[in-house]
Formats: structure tokens, C-alpha cells, sequence
């Protein structure tokens, strides 16, 4: 699934149209489910000029002469430039790009073809998205920006693993990010958000910046250390101790039963 580091990488080669005018768009009717219409789509993007890229999370935005264009990825979400895709190939999706999976698209002046190609069809295109929803981006999170994740106004909060999936307390933390994050910082990914100590709010916020920064330079969400032990029956590759997993926050949690206290 497209996280936050999959994402750069599809603004990254988004880059390669900056400058470049769009002579025609389309969108699917699943693409276009945020939209009033399909239509709107081709309607909207018929001869803008993209000015620049830019991100926040999961949402790539194309911003142009006149309205922003956003897209948001699912499951399965990748987006390609002509032949080239912005990613070798994600986790969960497939490692082969079929024309029946492309759902929305941008022509330019040029010749060259952006497409959004989703065999789940979950992802989306909107145009001039409300970001107002979304919190800071995890790729530059800030300590400062890390506090809003770990304050909890009463009681003891969510599971923490749930509280760095909810998007609007930071934006671009999955599934796989997640169990990496709390793999590497040491901490049951069930423990309250609230209950965590002082000792473990630093191990977090250190985990959380070495593992966007790590993961980026070995290429995705999926190349993390806890992929290891990552199946029913799996063995921590740290210390081998038995890993558990169970849902945490609605999604499939790994954490070893040894180091993540
Ligand atoms: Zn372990």
C-alpha cells in the first residue's frame, strides 16, 4: 500500500511535467468517486499549466495555473509517466501495469501521458482538496509537530500504533510505517498514547525520523527490519523472540513478544 514514502516518490516524477500544459484529462468513474461527475475531471484540467508538486502525506498535489489537482493512491494507487512508474513495485500491489487498471489520466501538449493506475480502484482525484483534515506531513515531521501525536487531551487515548495511523494527527504513517516505527523504538504498538512514559516518547519520536530517513534512501515501506518476522508464526530478527500480531488501530499488527514492551 502507498505510504507517505511511496507517495514522494510518485511527486518525485511527477517533477518531470512541471512546465508542461495539459491538452486533455479523464478520470474513471471510481477515480472521479470525490468529483460531481467524470466530466469534472476533463472539464477542470483542460489547458492548465502545471507550476509545481507538492505533498501532504499521502496526497500528491499538482499544482497548476489555475486549480490544484490532488490525488490520493489506496491500496493499490501508482501513478506512471508514459511507461515509467514512479515506483518499482508496492508490497501489496501488482508488479505489472495493465491498460483495464488505469482509471484517470492527464495528456500534454507534448505528447507525454500521466496515468493513475489502481487495480483496487480506491484511488481518488480531487480537485483543490481540504487539506484542513490532514496533520503535519511524516516525512518532515518536527519534534515540535511530534508532540501533537503524543498529547492527549483525557483519559489514556488510543493504542499508539492507532493514534500514528489517524491522519489528522499526522499525515502519511501507514500500516507497514507504523509496525516499523514502534518495532524499532521498543514499544507494544497496544500501549495507551498516554501511558507512555517519558524514556519511551524519545525512543519514539528517534525511531520515527531514522525510519522515514532510512526506509526513503532503501526505496519503500516495505524494505523495514521487522519485514522479517512479518508472518503468523515469525521470529523477531533482533532478538528471536516469537512475534505477535493481532488488530491494533483495525489494521493487521506485528510486534515481538521480546523488545516491544
Ligand atoms: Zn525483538
Amino acid at each position: 500500500m502507498p505510504e507517505v514514502l511511496e507517495v514522494e516518490s510518485y511527486r518525485q516524477l511527477a517533477e518531470r511535467v512541471v512546465g508542461a500544459t495539459i491538452v486533455r484529462g479523464w478520470a474513471d468513474a471510481y477515480a472521479a468517486k470525490k468529483l460531481p461527475s467524470p466530466s469534472s475531471w476533463a472539464r477542470a484540467v483542460k489547458n492548465l499549466t502545471v507550476t509545481a508538486t507538492s505533498r501532504r502525506g499521502k496526497l500528491l498535489l499538482i499544482e497548476t495555473s489555475g486549480v490544484t489537482l490532488g490525488m490520493r493512491f489506496g491500496m493499490t494507487g501508482v501513478l506512471l509517466i508514459d511507461q515509467d512508474a514512479g515506483i518499482d513495485g508496492l508490497f501489496y500491489g501488482p508488479h505489472s501495469y495493465k491498460a483495464q487498471w488505469v482509471r484517470a489520466g492527464l495528456e500534454f501538449a507534448d505528447g507525454r501521458k500521466l496515468v493513475l493506475h489502481d487495480p483496487r480502484r480506491l484511488a481518488r482525484c480531487e480537485i483543490d482538496p481540504d487539506l484542513s483534515g490532514l496533520g503535519p506531513d511524516a516525512l518532515s515531521l518536527t519534534r515540535k509537530e511530534f508532540t501533537q501525536i503524543v498529547r492527549i487531551g483525557r483519559g489514556e487515548g488510543p493504542a499508539i500504533k492507532a493514534r500514528l495511523l489517524d491522519q489528522s494527527v499526522v499525515a502519511g504513517v501507514g500500516n507497514l510505517l507504523g509496525d516499523e516505527i514502534l518495532f524499532r523504538a521498543g514499544i507494544d504498538p497496544r500501549t495507551p498514547t498516554a501511558l507512555l512514559s517519558s524514556d519511551q516518547r524519545n525512543r519514539l519520536y528517534s525511531a520515527f525520523t531514522r525510519t522515514m530517513r532510512t526506509l526513503q534512501r532503501r526505496g519503500g515501506s516495505h524494505l523495514g527490519e521487522h519485514m522479517e518476522g512479518r508472518f503468523p508464526g515469525g521470529h523477531c530478527p533482533l532478538d528471536g523472540g516469537a512475534m505477535l500480531s493481532s488488530a491494533v488501530g483495525g489494521r493487521t499488527t506485528y510486534w515481538c513478544s521480546t523488545h516491544q514492551q
